[in-house]
């Protein structure tokens, strides 16, 4: 099953993309510093933070999300679901400003092929981004 994890573990999912490190951290074979997590998603701390707070927000099953790019009408439910609780989680985190980002895609700087979202803040953010 090495690089069909994700169709096998998700019933009824067709995802044929090759595993990532995120798969790893969701087997809890990677450590990682949890935040939040409910039965569709979870969130843990960024290991190169670029803010104060730098979480990451993940779909348990991937589904075919291996960037925000290959969003289709089925993932409305759960792409709807991760920003609510990036929200929430921001509110737990005490951030009253804070950044959503996705990186879709290497011109983007996107490096894992499993879609999330960095929820970004305590400090003054700039724009444009680089
Ligand atoms: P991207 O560059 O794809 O938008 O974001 C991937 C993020 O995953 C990066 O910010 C990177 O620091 C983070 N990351 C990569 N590997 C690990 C890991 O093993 N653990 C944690 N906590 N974060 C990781």
């Amino acid at each position: 099953a090495k690089g069909r994890w994700d169709s096998i573990r998700g019933a009824g999912t067709r995802d044929e993309h090759p595993r990532t490190i995120f798969d790893e951290i969701l087997a809890r074979r990677i450590p990682s510093d949890k935040v939040y997590e409910d039965d569709l998603c979870y969130a843990f701390r960024d290991i190169n933070p670029v803010a104060p707070t730098h979480i990451l927000l993940i779909p348990k099953q991937r589904d075919g999300l291996i960037g925000l790019g290959a969003a289709t009408a089925e993932h409305e439910a759960i792409l709807g679901h991760l920003m609510v609780t990036a929200a929430a989680i921001a509110k737990k985190e005490g951030l009253n400003d804070f950044r959503l980002v996705t990186n879709s895609g290497p011109g983007a700087c996107q490096s894992v092929s499993h879609l999330h979202l960095h929820i970004l803040g305590g400090r003054q953010l700039s724009w444009p981004p680089g």
